[in-house]
């Protein structure tokens, strides 16, 4: 064992730690043996929880920041060096990150030796095992590690400039029909596609799988990074026009501009620029978005909505509530039926319009299970008022994803026999705008509301996607005029005109007409000289929990 005399004091080799430690990622540290004194480089402390970047009473300090399944493999291998039995110190385990995460580390060191021969001293360098690599040696360009050491240095500085963060689009499917060695090549090229389009004061990394990104700190503005995209995606088309076409991909980009936003933590960087790659991905590819705080709000605030209700719906619903608005038969003038309304409340952000929710119940599959819940509240009610008003109707919105994605009319059929409703008594409100004329599941569905005497309503009618064809297919018993129509015919001749004839064929083909959104008396006696069959609107009531709208709609004994 070739036992080495110290020659340089704790004293500097501290000092050349502190000269090092900005140069490098790694830690440096030193361990007086004899005074019992630790000292490490300051950059350690940002990362675990060590107390100090010099302490003493060593092997006890150390178990604040060393997984306690190590302890026992640490303090022998110190004791080991007491020991004289080894001079140099290889060991692998965790140390405790900020966050109480175990971080694996790999702690090298050299044992020098006093005079006596005792070791005095143990000097090395610790690295994170499972460190990023720097380099990412398919695309031939830096890493995320390299990428996160320059946005380190725009902290807190006014830089002017941009990341342009590219994403190769449906990479996975090149690498899923053509192989990962395609893939492989294809990152290659585009990474010289990219090196190629940027200028010398720009820098290109690689990060994520098929992401790269390109950081100008000499002033470029959202302006420069599209013209950036531009070009690069010019070279990209020419790289696959004279690569025969082998394969055809696209590039997208999200746009971050360093002065139109604070706090360039690498993490919040990484975060929104994802976020405006995402929203190009998600607008259809094969283009670039700029970062944009107002719609990151309102992604933060439809994500955490969606978390609010998840949470409801596992707490039996709490927050939804089912509000129902009369529909007046206006030939007759009396209460025909309700229209069930869904509403849902936090404490957080007050009553929200389902106008905003009812869509993200839909893409979160959350709508099954709700709907399923106001299927029933709607079912239980229409029981309830039948009890004073026997030929009382229930209406209930349905939504596409519930016809194609769970079995809704054997959820109706069954809460039919539950709450002794007769057919007639419910009424499904689809929207046209969804309709699948040729899904087997959909047209299944609509049968069997036929076959099982259930009413189906054509909502929204009238607002743009309106096909006369759609009345054959679906073959509805009512529709309904949307408040939008209601209102450009109040305003001008033309719709008026058109709506007169819309009530006149509906009713040439024995179809029953609803108009929605009359909130005054001057509105209902234009439009009921049209003479529609039903009308819903604020003048006869808004929509309300059932408690108010039986008080306000039905008189019990
Ligand atoms: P919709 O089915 O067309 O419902 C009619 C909407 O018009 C309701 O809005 C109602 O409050 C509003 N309205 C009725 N009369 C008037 C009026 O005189 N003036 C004004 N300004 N508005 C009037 P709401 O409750 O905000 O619901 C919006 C949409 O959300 C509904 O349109 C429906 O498409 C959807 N929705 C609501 N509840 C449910 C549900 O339980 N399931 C599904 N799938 N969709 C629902
Ligand atoms: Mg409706
Ligand atoms: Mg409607």
């Amino acid at each position: 064992m070739g036992e080495e005399k110290r020659q340089i004091s704790v004293g500097q080799f501290k000092d050349m730690m502190d000269l090092l430690a900005p140069c490098m990622d790694d830690y440096l540290y030193v361990f007086d043996i004899k005074n019992d004194i630790y000292c490490i480089s300051p950059n350690a402390l940002e990362r675990f929880v060590i107390p100090s970047s010099q302490f003493s009473e060593v092997t006890k300090t150390l178990r604040q920041f060393i997984h306690p399944d190590d302890f026992a493999m640490v303090d022998d291998d110190i004791a080991r060096i007491m020991r004289k039995e080894k001079a140099f110190h290889n060991l692998q385990y965790r140390w405790l990150d900020r966050s109480g995460k175990a971080i694996w580390i790999n702690c090298r060191g050299r044992v020098l030796f006093g005079e006596d021969g005792e070791p005095e001293i143990l000097a090395g360098c610790i690295n994170e095992i499972g460190m990023k690599q720097k380099a990412d040696n398919v695309s031939g360009l830096l890493g995320e590690s390299s990428l996160k050491s320059q946005v380190k240095t725009l902290y807190d500085k006014n830089v002017k400039g941009f990341m342009l963060r590219l994403g190769i689009d449906d990479f996975k499917e090149i690498n899923e029909n053509r192989g990962m060695k395609y893939g492989d090549m294809i990152l290659h090229k585009t990474a010289e596609c990219i090196a190629s389009a940027i200028t010398p004061e720009q820098k290109l990394y690689k990060i994520v799988a098929d992401e790269f990104a390109v950081v100008d700190v000499s002033g470029g503005d959202a302006g420069d990074a599209r013209a950036l995209y531009k070009r690069i995606r010019r070279v990209i088309d020419s790289f696959i026009e004279t690569n025969g076409y082998e394969v055809f991909y696209t590039l997208s980009a999200g746009i971050l501009e360093f002065d139109k936003i604070e706090n360039h933590t690498y993490y919040n960087m990484m975060k929104w620029s994802e976020f405006a790659l995402n929203t190009a991905k998600n607008s259809g590819k094969n283009k670039c978005c700029v970062y944009d705080v107002e719609a990151y709000e309102t992604f933060l605030r439809r994500r955490s909505l969606v978390h609010k209700m998840r949470q409801a719906v596992n707490n039996n619903f709490e927050g939804f509530e089912a509000y129902y608005q009369p529909i007046i038969d206006i030939r007759e003038g009396r209460l025909a039926s309700a229209e069930t309304l869904l509403r849902f409340r936090t404490e957080e952000f007050g009553m929200v319009s389902p106008v905003e929710f009812i869509p993200l119940l839909e893409e979160s599959g959350l709508i099954i299970p709700v709907g399923r819940w106001v299927l029933r509240q709607a079912m239980a009610a229409c029981s309830e008022v039948r009890r004073t008003l026997p030929d009382f109707r229930i209406s209930v919105n349905l939504s596409y994803i519930q016809v194609l994605k769970s079995n809704v009319l054997a959820e109706i059929l069954a809460g039919m026999e539950e709450y002794r409703l007769q057919p007639g008594s419910i009424v499904i409100e689809l929207t046209e705008s969804g309709f699948l004329e040729a899904d087997d599941n959909f047209i299944g569905f609509c049968a069997g509301l036929r076959e099982n005497g259930i009413l189906l309503a054509l909502d929204d009618f009238g607002t743009g996607y309106s096909n006369f064809h759609y009345l054959y297919n679906l073959s509805p018993n009512t529709i309904k005029i949307d408040r939008s129509f209601t209102l450009k015919a109040l305003s001008n001749d033309y719709e008026f005109n058109l709506l007169q004839h819309m009530v006149d064929m509906t009713h040439d083909i024995d179809l029953k007409l609803c108009i929605e959104g009359i909130e005054t008396q001057q509105e209902l006696e234009r439009i009921n000289r049209m003479g529609p069959d039903y009308i819903q609107g604020y003048y006869f009531g808004k929509p309300c929990a059932f408690e108010q709208f039986l008080e306000a709609h039905i008189c019990r004994s």
